[in-house]
């Protein structure tokens, strides 16, 4: 790209690191001076859609972001008000003519970004949207027919071959922007990154750190120690098996990009079943490029069910069940310490999200839209494409290769991925006494035993609120007039 612009702004977003920046990368190309912004909105920050742990680690990124700036000589535009006001009047102090941001496939950002880039342009200024969050865009990897993928498998499949044909490695934003970054001075008067008590956030020491530096980290940390034994160990929440990089994927203090390079260049380095895991692994960074095709695609999913017919289901509408779930109070212990972990920490291993959200939809039938938001609000990775697909995958409305009725028993859960409890006692202290069965069921110990150990149900832990058997009979029973012959499949 030849130099068009004497000074542009990268307005960072969902991108807030300088390595594999596409919008950075492209204003460098095509500008004398670049100056990095990311604009505080209070209404969004006050507002109640956001919740602490993500709110905090967007702070911390931004607080990582402008001492990596600062570092290079130069700093960042914090901005806090209307985006359009905010980032028209920065242009005008900086004498910007141009403006370079990455997409977002949400629809209510989308939305936004209308309305900026309109009142942007008509200030004069050229507006460059890229494309940053995803490895390839939504309508980069459709079928032959023109139309988008809706089954996993065969999107995987046509993603590989794609990838094959055309790798997107990590692109050099660092190098191509270190010298053309506006001085401090350039950039004028900037807020300090506030506390997120600010916006009425609380922030909690059990909260990941946000920020490029711990991105990297964890991912080298990951590829090196964990991932060759990713495909056996995901699945257990008292293992370190996963990554714990959906918050800076979320944020985009790491890039999609270089995950996907990292993780083959240590493949073809591993030996045996070691290559496995990170073949896995890769397969969930397509997991979540296909859930982020889906919503660019069908943008309904974010409000209705991706199945028309699934619009009929009359979900049942109890808050006190919503509230004992939301609280870590069902009496089945592998739930209860799931909710205790999203609600202390802001994360939730994936086999307890899947497993969590399958008693939340089947087991109590309540809406999946209540639930996916308790999830939004609450997850320190909350991002709508995976929850949505998350979510409607649990409850059995959504794109599936197997549509198949899907009821998740919690108590074989438990015992297959937490056999001797200890992600359960860690989070549920109440159970410290209990062993073998009765940890995963505590409802069953036996009244003499449970004198013995000075353990009461209902005064040291709650009695189960459904007796999983009978729900999923009646699950079955509101499923299957709608959803067909489908819902009667055991599983
Ligand atoms: C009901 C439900 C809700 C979910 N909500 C979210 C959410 O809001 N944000 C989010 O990032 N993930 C969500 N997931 C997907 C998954 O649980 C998390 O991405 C994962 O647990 C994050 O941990 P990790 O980074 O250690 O993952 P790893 O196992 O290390 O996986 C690497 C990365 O792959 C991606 N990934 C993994 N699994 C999935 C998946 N099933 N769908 C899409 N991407 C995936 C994530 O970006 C993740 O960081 C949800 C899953 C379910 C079942």
């Amino acid at each position: 790209m030849a130099v068009k612009y004497r000074t542009s702004i990268v307005w960072l977003r969902r991108d807030l690191r300088l390595d594999d920046n596409v919008a950075l990368a492209r204003a460098a190309a095509a500008s004398e001076r670049v100056v990095c912004a990311f604009v505080l909105d209070p209404q969004l920050l006050r507002g109640g859609d956001l919740g602490a742990p993500i709110v905090s680690f967007f702070f911390d990124a931004l607080a990582d972001l402008r001492a990596d700036l600062r570092a290079l000589g130069s700093d960042l535009a914090l901005l806090e008000g209307d985006f359009a006001n905010e980032l028209g009047a920065l242009a005008k102090r900086v004498d910007a003519t141009a403006i370079f941001f990455a997409r977002d496939y949400v629809p209510s950002a989308q939305a936004r970004d209308e309305r900026v880039v309109a009142a942007l342009r008509a200030s004069g200024c050229v507006v460059d949207a890229s494309l940053d969050h995803v490895y390839y865009g939504a309508d980069e990897t459709l079928k032959a027919d023109g139309n988008p993928y809706t089954v996993f498998t065969p999107f995987k499949r046509r993603w590989l071959a794609r990838h094959d044909e055309d790798p997107r490695p990590p692109v050099a934003s660092r190098a191509a922007s270190a010298k053309k970054l506006a001085t401090p001075a350039a950039i004028g008067a900037t807020r300090d990154v506030p506390e997120p008590d600010v916006y009425g956030h609380a922030r909690s020491p059990h909260y990941a750190r946000g920020g490029a530096t711990h991105a990297r980290k964890a991912l080298d940390d990951f590829l090196a120690t964990h991932a060759g034994a990713y495909a056996d160990d995901r699945n257990f929440p008292a293992v370190h098996g996963t990554s714990y990089l959906s918050p800076h994927l979320r944020a985009g203090t790491i890039g999609i990009r270089t995950c996907v390079f990292r993780a083959l260049e240590a493949r073809d380095g591993a030996r045996g079943a070691r290559v496995t895991g990170y073949d896995t692994w890769l397969s969930e960074l397509v997991w979540r490029d296909f859930y982020q095709q889906i919503l660019a695609n069908f943008p309904h999913v974010a409000t209705e069910p991706f199945l028309a017919e699934a619009k009929r289901l009359e979900f049942r509408s109890a808050a006190d069940e919503f509230d004992a779930w939301a609280q870590g109070r069902t009496g089945y212990p592998i739930v209860d310490a799931a909710m205790v972990q999203l609600n202390t920490t802001g994360w939730m291993h994936n086999r307890l999200r899947m497993i969590v959200a399958s008693f939340f939809t089947k087991d109590l039938l309540l809406d999946y839209r209540l639930g996916e938001r308790y999830f939004d609000r609450n997850l320190i990775d909350s991002e709508l494409a995976a929850n949505n697909g998350g979510w409607q995958w649990s409850a059995s409305t959504g794109t599936d290769a197997a549509p198949y009725f899907r009821v998740f028993n919690p108590l074989l859960q438990s015992k297959k991925f937490d056999p001797d409890g200890r992600f359960i006692k860690s989070m549920l202290p109440a159970l410290a006494k209990l062993d073998g069965d009765a940890l995963h069921a505590p409802w069953t110990l036996p009244p003499l035993q449970a004198e013995a150990i000075g353990f009461r149900i209902g005064r040291d832990y709650p009695g189960p609120i459904v007796d999983h058997a009978t729900a999923r009979e009646r699950a079955l029973a509101l499923y299957a007039p709608v959803m067909g012959k489908a819902a009667r499949v055991k599983t």
